[in-house]
């Protein structure tokens, strides 16, 4: 049994607790002038860019848009 000797690993934002990164949804900041929406989700983990990476577990996800949404309400 090899243990994740080599993966890379990340933490998820909402949570603090790391976890193999292709076990990670990573979300990036998007681009200035795209006005509606703060996060894109990046299910490549391909776009450039300051990658969130956020885990599938409990309410995580949710924390984000929440999150996200509150920053809207602020601009
Ligand atoms: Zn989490």
């Amino acid at each position: 049994m090899t243990r994740s000797k080599g993966v890379p690993m990340r933490t998820c934002v909402v949570c603090r607790k790391c976890f193999p990164k292709r076990e990670l949804l990573r979300y990036v900041c998007a681009p200035a002038d795209v006005t509606d929406r703060t996060f894109v989700p990046d299910p490549e983990q391909v776009m450039p860019g300051r990658g969130w990476y956020v885990c599938r577990e409990g309410t995580c996800g949710e924390r984000l848009e929440a999150a996200r949404v509150r920053r809207k309400k602020f601009n």
